[in-house]
C-alpha cells in the first residue's frame, strides 16, 4: 500500500468534519463530545483527519511541500483510530486511518520521521525494544518466577509480556500478576524472558514498514520452534500487532488472545474463582489497540474500479473494520465478577472512547500533547465519581499514571489483572 492508494478516500472527503466528534449518537454531554486528540489540542484544520487528506492531496500532487509545521500536523496524531469510527457512520467505503498511516510513511521515507521517534527505531534494531533499554535486562522481572523457558523447552501457549512490562520497573509487577494468574488456573505456559523481542507494533504506527515485518518473522520463528499454539500478552498495542499486523504482515495464523479474554474465559470455565472482595468502584478505559482497533484481520487483494467512469468502489468490497467488533465484554465481565467491584462507564466508551494519549509516537514525540490528551481522560473518569480507573495496557497505564501524579489527582490507577490478583 501506499498513500496513492487512498487518493480515492482524500478526494472523496466529504470534508464535513465528523471525525473530529464522537458518533453524534452515543454523546451525551457538550464537555465529553469531541473525538479528536489531536483537533482539539492544534485547534486547526490539519490536525483533523479530514485535514491530513487535504494535506495528502497536496504533497501528492506536488502543491506543497514538507515544512516542520507540516511534519508536526501529521505526526501530532495518536493514531487512535476515533476519527476513522465517527468517518464511517457517515461515509461508506473510506479509510482515513489507513489513508493517514501512509501518509506518515510517504514522510518517513522522505527522511521526515521525528528525531524522538528516530531514537526509538534506533532502540528497536540495536536492543530489539523501543524504550532505550539495554537488551540484556529483558527478561530480568521473570528471573526469580522458574517459569517455562521457550529457547530451550516446549510449551502450546507464550506469555508475551512486551517491551514496558519488560523494563520500567514501576510496571513489571504486573507481567509478575499475570504469571501468578496463569500458574494458579493451572495454565501449561513458557516465555522467551531475555530472548523475547518487541512485537514491532509502535513502529508500523509511527509510519515504518520494515520493523514490524522483521520482528514479526523473528517471533513466530521462535514460536514456532517452540510449538507455540496461542501467544497471550497483557499488552494491547502487542495484542494489535499479533493479531491485526502479523498476518499481513508475514501470513501468521497463530492464535492470539489478550491476558483479560483468556482470564475471563478462565473465570467463565470456573479455573479461576474470584473469592475475596474487592470494594472500589472502577471505570474502564478502553484501550485504541484492544478496542476498537482490536477486531480480527480479514485479508483482502481487490482492485480500486469506477463505476462509469466516476465513482469509485473495490472489488470485492473493502473489509470493513468500524471498531464494533472490538473486546469490549470481556473486560467488562471481568470486572464484574469480582465481589465488591461496581463498575460505572464514562461517556466516551468502546469504540468511542477517548485515546491515552500514548499511540502514534505522540508520547515520545509530543509529551506535551500526550499528557494533555490523558489528563482529559483523567478528568472524563472522575467525572464518574469512580476511585479507580483501570484499563489493560501498560502504556494507557503509564501515561495516566504520569497524568495522575503530575496534576495532584486522587484517582488511582490499575491494570485489570491487578484486581483479579487481589480478588483470587
Ligand atoms: S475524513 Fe471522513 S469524517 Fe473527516 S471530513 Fe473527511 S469524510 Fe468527513
Ligand atoms: S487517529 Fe486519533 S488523534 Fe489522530 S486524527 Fe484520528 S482521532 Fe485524531
Amino acid at each position: 500500500m501506499s498513500i496513492e492508494d487512498f487518493r480515492a478516500d482524500a478526494m472523496r472527503c466529504s470534508r464535513c468534519a465528523y471525525c473530529k466528534w464522537m458518533p453524534l449518537d452515543l454523546m451525551k454531554s457538550w464537555r465529553f463530545s469531541k473525538g479528536c486528540p489531536s483537533i482539539e489540542y492544534g485547534n486547526f484544520h490539519s490536525y483533523s483527519a479530514g485535514g491530513r487528506l487535504i494535506t495528502a492531496l497536496s504533497l501528492m500532487d506536488g502543491r506543497s511541500t514538507v515544512t516542520d509545521k507540516v511534519r508536526d500536523t501529521v505526526f501530532m496524531c495518536n493514531m487512535c483510530g476515533s476519527c476513522d469510527v465517527s468517518c464511517k457512520i457517515c461515509r461508506y467505503d473510506m479509510e482515513p486511518l489507513q489513508a493517514m498511516r501512509e501518509l506518515r510513511v510517504k514522510l518517513v521515507e522522505e527522511g521526515h520521521l521525528p528525531a524522538a521517534l528516530a531514537k526509538c527505531v534506533e532502540s528497536l534494531k540495536t536492543n530489539h525494544n523501543m524504550l532505550g533499554a539495554p537488551k540484556e535486562r529483558r527478561g530480568d522481572w521473570a528471573k526469580t518466577l522458574g517459569i517455562k523457558d521457550l529457547s530451550r523447552e516446549k510449551a502450546k501457549v507464550v506469555f508475551h509480556a512486551g517491551c514496558r512490562y519488560s523494563f520500567d520497573g514501576e510496571q513489571s509487577g504486573v507481567a509478575r500478576t499475570a504469571v501468578a494468574i496463569l500458574k494458579k488456573a493451572g495454565v501449561d505456559f513458557g516465555i522467551f524472558g531475555a530472548t523475547e523481542s518487541c512485537c514491532g507494533g509502535r513502529s508500523y504506527g509511527m509510519g515504518l514498514n520494515d520493523p514490524v515485518k522483521h520482528c514479526a518473522e523473528t517471533n513466530l520463528a521462535k514460536w514456532h520452534a517452540a510449538g507455540v499454539e496461542t501467544v497471550v500478552t497483557p499488552c494491547a498495542d502487542c495484542y494489535y500487532a499479533f493479531k491485526r499486523l502479523y498476518p499481513q504482515v508475514a501470513g501468521s495464523q497463530i492464535k492470539v488472545l489478550h491476558m483479560v479474554e483468556l482470564v475471563e474465559q478462565l473465570v467463565r470455565d470456573g479455573q479461576l474463582k474470584l473469592t475475596k472482595p474487592v470494594t472500589m468502584k472502577v471505570t474502564y478505559h478502553d484501550p485504541c489497540h484492544l478496542g476498537r482497533q482490536g477486531e480480527d484481520y480479514v485479508p483482502w487483494n481487490g482492485k480500486e474500479k469506477k463505476i462509469f467512469g466516476q465513482a469509485v468502489c473495490y472489488d470485492p468490497p473493502r473489509p470493513r473494520y468500524n471498531g464494533a467488533f472490538g473486546v469490549y465484554e470481556a473486560p467488562r465481565s471481568l470486572l464484574q465478577s469480582i465481589p465488591g467491584v461496581e463498575l460505572v462507564e464514562m461517556e466516551r466508551n468502546r469504540e468511542a472512547a477517548w485515546c491515552c494519549g500514548a499511540g502514534g509516537g505522540a508520547r515520545e514525540a509530543y509529551p506535551k500533547f500526550s499528557q494533555w490528551t490523558a489528563g482529559e481522560r483523567i478528568e472524563e473518569a472522575e467525572a464518574t465519581g469512580a476511585d479507580a480507573l483501570v484499563s489493560a495496557c501498560p502504556w494507557c497505564e503509564k501515561n495516566f499514571s504520569d497524568s495522575v501524579r503530575h496534576g495532584g489527582h486522587k484517582l488511582k490507577v490499575f491494570d485489570i489483572l491487578q484486581l483479579v490478583e487481589q480478588a483470587l
